[in-house]
């Protein structure tokens, strides 16, 4: 065995108003630069949805997945001649710049300065439609307006009834925002695919990084990273991605995503694990253990002999103890509810997601914080429009079981809480039947 320290972090999506105030004060930090117009380190994208870049969840290229579309697509703006051959030959899946959006900017004299008129506007996203090829008009944002509505509403039989379409469509409206940043796996399939060496993973902290003095521009990351996170800056032929704001961290500060969080819904933290065990982990034959699997490498940082372990394999005593003090061994291991974005890529990653609840929260409020039955709270969750199986695919390689556990954690926890500030004793059992604990 050998104890490690990683930092990590996890957002409640429940508090995420896709504000954006944490993607534009990290790109004023970092991607302010020539070549990086269209990269946002953090971006918020709307789900169900698009995502950015387009489609990147879906991976099958053998089924028509966005990496087999790309072939011919691409833009390569800079590098030798013959590399950029040899990138196209060897390297022919590559998200191209319309796959994440074309970046504009913004007049503001237009806002003082343009002249009266009586239309309305009518924006519409710069469209990357060329001739016969007919792809919708896409944005990470696009899909906040009927979400996942529409699919309920082709499902539907009543389909023909335009009236019954429409209210169907607004009923089973269903969307929430995904924050996401670089992960900065355990397992990081970037770092695996660089053949330059230029990808690294610190040993000190976890944190993925470029040295950009190997980076030879072959862009095997981009392609390699299942999350998309890397990035290829065309002015200077490198890949960049998410730092974790390396020097923040060094410095005890928090990430500028974090500290500027609108919904203080980032909760930065260190976990303690077996490194021996990561490949194990990541290698599980059934998707639907990889989530248990991810679990089984971090150690509790409360046992004593785990703390003298991190100590002797080198872990600083200051990150021990951050370990000891940090809300996300609770969260992802103890309580259990927070969950990884698609543990089904195999990289094992460090960012953790609350799933949202609101739509449960409804639920509550019909049935009475008073009800001491998380059954029957719970039980209303197929009148609401939570899609269970949708946030399952995102978080757990489709196990619905794990997501409906946490989901009753959390709406015990919050009938709890409610009950608790009206001085009703009673919502202890209500917690313990979900599986749940106070503290
Ligand atoms: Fe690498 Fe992508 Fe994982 Fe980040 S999310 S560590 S870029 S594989
Ligand atoms: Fe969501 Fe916070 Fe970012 Fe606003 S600042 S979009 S609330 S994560």
């Amino acid at each position: 065995m050998k104890v490690m320290a990683q930092v990590a972090m996890v957002m409640n999506l429940d508090k995420c108003i896709g504000c954006h105030t944490c993607s534009v004060t990290c790109k004023q930090t970092w991607t302010n630069r020539p070549g990086t117009e269209y990269v946002w380190f953090n971006n918020v994208e709307t789900k169900p949805g698009t995502g950015y870049p387009r489609r990147y969840e879906d991976q099958d290229r053998w089924k028509g997945g966005w990496t087999l579309n790309r072939r011919g697509r691409l833009r390569l703006r800079s590098g030798g001649r013959v590399r950029k051959l040899l990138t196209l030959f060897y390297n022919p899946e590559l998200p191209a710049l319309d796959d994440f959006y074309e970046p504009w900017t913004y007049d503001y004299r237009s806002l003082t300065t343009a002249p009266l008129s009586d239309r309305f506007t009518s924006a519409r996203p710069k469209s990357q439609l060329t001739g016969r090829d007919m792809r919708p008009v896409h944005g990470p944002n696009w899909d906040d307006d009927l979400a996942g509505a529409q699919d309920h509403a082709r499902s539907d039989p009543n389909l023909k009834d335009l009236g019954e379409r429409v209210r169907l469509e607004f009923e089973h409206t269903f969307m929430f925002y995904l924050p996401r940043i670089c992960e900065h796996c355990l397992n990081p399939s970037c770092v695996a695919s660089c053949p330059s060496g230029a990808m690294y993973k610190r040993e000190e902290d976890g944190i993925v990084l470029v040295d950009e003095d190997r980076c030879r521009g072959w862009r095997m990351c981009v392609s390699g990273c299942p999350y998309k996170k890397v990035y290829f800056n065309h002015r200077t032929g490198k890949a960049e991605k998410c730092t974790f704001c390396y020097p923040r961290i060094e410095a005890g500060q928090p990430t500028i995503c974090s500290e500027t969080c609108v919904g203080r819904l980032r909760h930065l933290g260190v976990l303690l694990y077996d490194a021996d065990a990561v490949l194990h982990a990541a290698s599980v034959p059934d998707e639907k253990d990889l989530y248990e699997a991810q679990l089984s490498v971090f150690l509790d940082p409360d046992e004593p002999w785990v703390r003298e372990a991190a100590a002797r394999d080198g872990v600083p005593p200051d990150w021990i103890e951050a370990a000891r003090r940090s809300p996300v061994y609770d969260l992802v291991e103890r309580h259990r509810v927070a969950l990884p974005l698609h543990p089904e890529y195999r990289t094992l990653p460090m960012v953790w997601y609350v799933p949202p609840l609101s739509p449960v929260a409804d639920a509550v409020h019909t049935t009475g914080h008073h009800d001491d039955d998380p059954d029957r709270i719970f039980a209303a969750i197929d009148e609401l429009r939570i899609p269970v199986e949708y946030l399952a695919n995102l978080f757990t390689a489709g196990d619905t079981a794990v997501v409906e556990g946490v989901l009753r954690k959390l709406t015990a926890l919050r009938a709890h809480m409610r009950a608790r500030q009206l001085g009703d004793p009673t919502s202890a059992a209500l917690l313990e039947r979900a599986g749940a604990s106070a503290a």
